[in-house]
C-alpha cells in the first residue's frame, strides 16, 4: 500500500464536569487527508483545500506531529500530504486535533501499524502544541481512538476508553464568533473552593458511571460544568438562552465545546437531537450571528481509512 484517505473526525472536549480531561468523537464531522510514500525523506505537505492554512511542515499541525513520528521511526523514506479541510479552525470542535490525529494514524496505517493506536497519542500531541502552546490529549486521543476518552494522567499518560451509549447523539452549534483560547484560559479562576471541587468530581463520577451503564438519566444529571462554564459562557453570545433551548427541548445536558465557541448538547436519540437543533438555530436566527449546525452520533473508531 502506497497511499491512504482517511477521514480525521471532529471531537468535542471539555464534556461540562469533565472539564480538561473528557472528549468525544463526532461521527458525521470532519476532514479528509490523503497520504501516499515517497522516496525522499521527511514529510510534505503538497496541498490544503477548504481553510488557509500554511504548507510548511513546521508550521502546520499536522506536519509537526507527523514529523514527531517520523523522527521516532527513522525510516529510509518519506511522505506527502494533502489536507481537505471541513471543520473550520478555531470553532471549539478540534480542528487541528484532527489534522495531528489523521496524520499519526495514516502514516502508522502505511506502514503496516508498527505502533498501537494508544502509542500515537503523544506524536499528535506535539501538533497540538503548536497549535495552543499546551500538551493536551483531550481531542487527539478520542479523535485517534474513538468514543468517550477520559484523560485520567498525563505523567505518565493514561487514558481511558469509554464506548458510547447507543442511543447518543450529540447536537453542536457553530456560532461564528472568535473565542481565544488564551483569554478561555486566563477567564478562570486559579483556585476553586472546595464545594465547587466536591460538586465537579460528584458529577464527572456520575457522568463515567452513566456511560458504562447506559443510565441516560443519570448522565442527564451528571452533565453540568461548575468550574469552567459560568466563567466562560460570558465570551459565547446567547450561551443562557441556547442552552435553555436545548434542555426545553429535551438535551440530557448542554455546555460549551473546546473552549467556545461551539455550543454541544447530548440528546437520546436522533429525533430528539434533530429538535435540539432547531432550537438552537432559532436562538441563532434572531442575532446577527452566523452559524452551523450538526447533529451526529459518537464514533466508536476515531481516525477511518475510506480508501
Ligand atoms: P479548534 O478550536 O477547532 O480546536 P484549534 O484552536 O485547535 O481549533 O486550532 C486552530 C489553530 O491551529 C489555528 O491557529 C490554525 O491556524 C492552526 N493550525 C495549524 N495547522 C492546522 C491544521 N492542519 N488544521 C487546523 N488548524 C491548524
Amino acid at each position: 500500500m502506497n497511499q491512504i484517505k482517511i477521514f480525521c473526525p471532529a471531537t468535542v472536549a471539555n464534556l461540562s464536569c469533565g472539564f480538561d480531561v473528557l472528549g468525544l468523537c463526532l461521527e458525521s464531522i470532519g476532514d479528509e487527508m490523503i497520504i501516499r510514500k515517497s522516496n525522499e525523506k521527511g514529510l510534505r505537505i503538497t496541498n490544503i483545500t477548504g481553510a488557509d492554512l500554511p504548507l510548511e511542515t513546521n508550521k502546520n499541525v499536522a506536519g509537526v506531529a507527523g514529523m514527531a513520528l517520523l523522527n521516532h521511526l527513522d525510516l529510509e523514506f518519506g511522505f506527502e500530504i494533502e489536507i481537505h479541510k471541513k471543520i473550520k479552525a478555531g470553532s471549539g470542535i478540534g480542528s487541528s486535533a484532527a489534522s495531528a490525529a489523521g496524520v499519526v494514524v495514516g502514516i502508522n496505517e502505511l506502514l503496516g501499524n508498527p505502533l498501537h493506536r494508544k502509542e500515537l497519542i503523544p506524536f499528535a500531541m506535539e501538533g497540538e502544541f503548536l497549535a495552543s502552546g499546551s500538551y493536551h490529549a483531550d481531542n487527539v486521543a478520542p479523535a485517534i481512538l474513538g468514543g468517550f476518552i477520559l484523560v485520567r494522567s498525563y505523567d505518565p499518560l493514561e487514558v481511558i476508553k469509554i464506548k458510547s451509549p447507543k442511543d447518543l447523539y450529540v447536537t453542536i452549534i457553530h456560532p461564528h464568533i472568535e473565542v481565544k483560547t488564551s483569554e478561555a484560559r486566563s477567564i478562570l479562576p486559579k483556585e476553586i473552593p472546595l464545594k465547587t471541587a466536591i460538586t465537579q468530581w460528584g458529577n464527572l463520577g456520575g457522568l463515567i458511571s452513566g456511560l458504562y451503564t447506559e443510565d441516560y438519566g443519570l448522565l442527564g444529571r451528571s452533565l453540568q460544568d461548575a468550574v469552567a462554564e459560568p466563567y466562560r459562557k460570558n465570551l459565547i453570545p446567547e450561551f443562557d438562552n441556547a442552552k435553555k433551548s436545548a434542555l426545553e427541548n429535551g438535551a440530557l445536558g448542554c455546555g460549551i465545546s473546546g473552549s467556545g465557541p461551539s455550543i454541544y448538547a447530548l440528546s437520546k436519540g436522533l429525533e430528539n437531537a434533530k429538535n435540539v437543533a432547531d432550537g438552537l438555530k432559532k436562538v441563532y436566527i434572531k442575532t446577527e450571528i452566523r452559524f452551523d449546525v450538526y447533529v451526529s452520533k459518537v464514533c466508536d473508531k476515531g481516525v477511518i481509512k475510506l480508501q
